[in-house]
């Protein structure tokens, strides 16, 4: 997939000038001008990177990040005016990946942002992990047999929904974007509607409550507008 970056910063003129630099590197960019507008963009867009600025008019660049790390995995670089308010941001904003100082160079932040996007992300993706049961309640998820019991019955699932109930069960609370599903259970590469996700969650749901009722809705919620979250307590 083509990496989808989100630019939230109110100075236009440099807001246009970054757009320029990420557009030369084949990335799909798109731009706000202030807090809100960013975190509204954030939920429809699912980006990959967001070019964060600290000192935004209404919600901070603080503001934003907090409220965003809610939903999104994406990588945060955080644009700052002042060297000096470096160590304060840093300490304050825990969970931006990286840090710039303005005026930076176009290759510098081409740089940083490239450097970021090759770190691996710190989420369940450590096979050891992933191959512990998951139990939640009445709900027991097994990645090594693959299997899912719910209280005394066994609930069979195709390839494609365990996949996708495991990916949403690893991290319970978190808002997974349709996009974000589709390249952790469909793989990076596929091609087409982000809807067909919310098929297969039909289909999971349904599986579920045929072995307790309710289950699948009380497991499996939907977040309106962004996508799906695990409930697991
Ligand atoms: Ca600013």
């Amino acid at each position: 997939m083509t990496v989808r970056a989100l630019i939230v910063e109110d100075e236009k003129n440099l807001a246009s000038l970054l757009r320029g630099y990420l557009e030369r590197e084949g990335f799909e960019v798109h731009e706000t001008f202030d807090g809100e507008a960013g975190l509204e963009a954030a939920r429809r867009l699912e980006p990959d990177v967001v070019v964060l600025d600290w000192m935004l008019p209404g919600l901070d660049g603080m503001g934003v990040l907090q409220e965003l790390r809610r939903f999104s995995e994406a990588y945060v670089i955080m644009l700052t005016a002042r060297a000096e308010e470096m160590d304060k941001i840093v300490g304050l904003s825990a969970g931006a990946d990286d840090y710039l100082t303005k005026p930076f160079s176009p290759g510098e932040f081409v740089a940083r942002v490239r450097a970021m996007l090759r770190r691996p992300r710190g989420e369940a993706d450590t096979t050891p992990e992933e191959e512990k049961p998951l139990a939640f309640g009445v709900l027991e998820i097994d990645p090594a047999r693959r299997r899912v019991c719910l209280g005394k019955g066994e609930v069979s699932l195709t390839a494609l929904e365990f996949d996708l109930l495991l990916a949403l069960a690893s991290r319970p609370g978190f808002v997974f974007g349709r996009r974000r599903l589709l390249e952790r259970v469909w793989g990076e590469d596929y091609f087409g509607d982000d809807h067909v996700v919310d098929v297969h969650v039909a289909n999971l749901r349904k599986k579920l409550n045929a072995v307790e009722d309710g289950a699948g809705n009380r497991y499996v919620r939907t977040v309106r507008g962004v996508g799906y979250r695990f409930e697991g307590s």
